[in-house]
């Protein structure tokens, strides 16, 4: 057993929730699920996180590089660190000492280097191997993208955009409803990638007077903007109106961005992420694989694909989307996919809701087209974005995994491939 524990001293991994922006990028990261959140903060159980660092680089703001010297019978549970607005200080000498702890054990640059392993790190190789879909993921971009600038506005100096543009880009008369936002910056440097994320700060003050923090939406239109040459860039928000469980709920930030008019301002706070980036080598293939919002990074590199395949200057390899949906009517862009040419794109829609029609989730198409999905995991060119409701990631990483295996690959080798080479990325929320 390591000796730190058995002295009962831990040092605590914690999220800042001042900084955090709340992108869900560490939970999906974390190969042992160590981290949660709830609508106000994200954090790290003591008792599981075993200190492997995988979660400090792909975290766009540095808010989780933050770890406390403490008793480990004083850890903060998950419960307490919910309803932080700020870090907690480091325990004194005095308190350390008083709760049976060396002087000394509290260092916290050589905490930050190289943390002191949690108890959970002395079972976890006992511990049953299990499928976890977010190991698989990757923290690092393809070779060839190009450079993300990320927190050029972070959550403390938000910038200014103007709405230039807002409609409802699923059918409408429907109950689902998911808007195009086209937001301008004017003359402030902005730049993004296809694959980042930006953030809303939603005006206004949550139920106890605090100010709302601000909730990320993937960018859904190329880096050279939603109208070309012109500092602006697009979203696909879909109106909350019902929580997780079904019941019913007004979101904030999502029915404030979708009744937005043209002309209103917005706080926007990002850009977010530097790893879900597209390739940008000839002939480097991408599969995209999405549901709902999740498509709007798709789109992203969908377009910025057309455009350069317009430009007859850069010879592109497959594109093959898989896209997810309840029904035909709640799917966004339906009608401007269907006018993308075949030979450009291999488009796959599965609808889970439709009346008199067997369920189909993406992962089902997945296996249908095992055999053009086996030649692409065989291809080093290969690149798989995963995006949309958490609840799809693991069904789509195990059909990932099937047809590897049925086609002779060992999943083993090709899953820890894409991961390295930044070739498998997972964005679910
Ligand atoms: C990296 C990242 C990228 C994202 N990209 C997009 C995007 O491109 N488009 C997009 O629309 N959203 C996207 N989201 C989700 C978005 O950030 C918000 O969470 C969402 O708009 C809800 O915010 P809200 O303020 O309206 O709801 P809140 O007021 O925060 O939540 C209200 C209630 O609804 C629940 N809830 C929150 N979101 C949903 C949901 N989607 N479905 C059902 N219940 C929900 C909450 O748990 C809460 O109970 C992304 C999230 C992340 C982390
Ligand atoms: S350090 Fe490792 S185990 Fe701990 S939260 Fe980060 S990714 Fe998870
Ligand atoms: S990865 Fe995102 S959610 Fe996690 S700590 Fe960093 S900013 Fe917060």
């Amino acid at each position: 057993m390591d000796m730190a524990v058995e002295a009962g001293v831990i040092k605590q991994h914690l999220i800042d929730p001042e900084i955090c922006i709340r992108c869900n990028t560490c939970e999906a990261t974390c190969p042992v699920n160590a981290i949660t959140h709830d609508d106000n903060n994200y954090v790290v159980r003591a008792d599981i996180c075993n200190g492997c660092m995988a979660c400090i680089s792909p975290c766009p703001t540095g808010s989780i590089d933050n770890w406390r010297t403490m008793p480990v019978v004083r850890a903060y549970s998950i419960e307490e660190q919910f309803t932080w607005e700020s870090l907690p200080a480091e325990l004194s000498p005095e308190e350390l000492e008083a709760a049976g702890v060396a002087a000394g054990s509290g260092d916290e640059t050589e905490a930050a280097a190289a943390p002191v392993p949690t108890q959970a790190q002395a079972t976890a190789e006992a511990a049953e191997p299990v499928f976890n879909s977010a190991q698989y993921g990757a923290t690092v971009p393809p070779w060839s993208a190009a450079h993300a600038y990320t927190n050029l506005f972070p959550p403390k100096s938000p910038t200014t955009a103007t709405v230039v543009g807002n409609f409802n880009c699923t059918e409408a008369g429907f109950d689902s409803e998911t808007h195009h936002i086209v937001l301008d910056f004017g003359v402030v440097p902005f730049p993004v990638l296809e694959g980042q994320s930006i953030g809303i700060v939603p005006p206004g003050v949550d139920a106890i007077g605090k100010r709302h923090h601000a909730r990320q939406y993937s960018v859904a239109s190329p880096r050279n903007g939603e109208r070309p040459g012109y500092n602006n860039v697009s979203l696909t928000v879909k109106r909350v109106t019902e929580d997780h469980q079904g019941d019913p709920v007004r979101g904030v930030c999502s029915n404030y961005v979708c009744d937005l008019k043209v002309g209103d301002t917005v706080q926007v706070v990002g850009p977010f992420g530097a790893s879900f980036l597209m390739p940008n080598h000839p002939k480097s293939h991408i599969v995209m694989i999405c549901t709902g919002t999740g498509s709007a990074p798709m789109r992203a590199m969908t377009e910025w694909r057309r455009r350069l395949r317009k430009s007859g200057k850069f010879e592109g390899g497959k594109l093959m989307l898989f896209f997810g949906a309840r029904t035909q009517q709640e799917l966004p862009y339906f009608g401007p996919l269907q006018s993308l040419p075949k030979d450009f794109i291999d488009i796959n829609l599965a609808f889970s809701r439709t009346p008199g029609q067997p369920k189909r989730y993406v992962q089902d198409l997945m296996r249908e087209r095992a055999a053009d999905l086996a030649a692409l995991l065989k291809d080093g060119a290969s690149h798989f974005y995963v995006c949309g409701l958490k609840s799809m990631e693991e069904g789509v990483v195990l059909a990932l995994r099937d047809v590897a295996k049925e086609a002779g690959l060992d999943w083993d080798t090709v899953g820890a491939a894409l991961k390295r080479e930044g070739r498998l990325h997972l964005e679910t929320y």
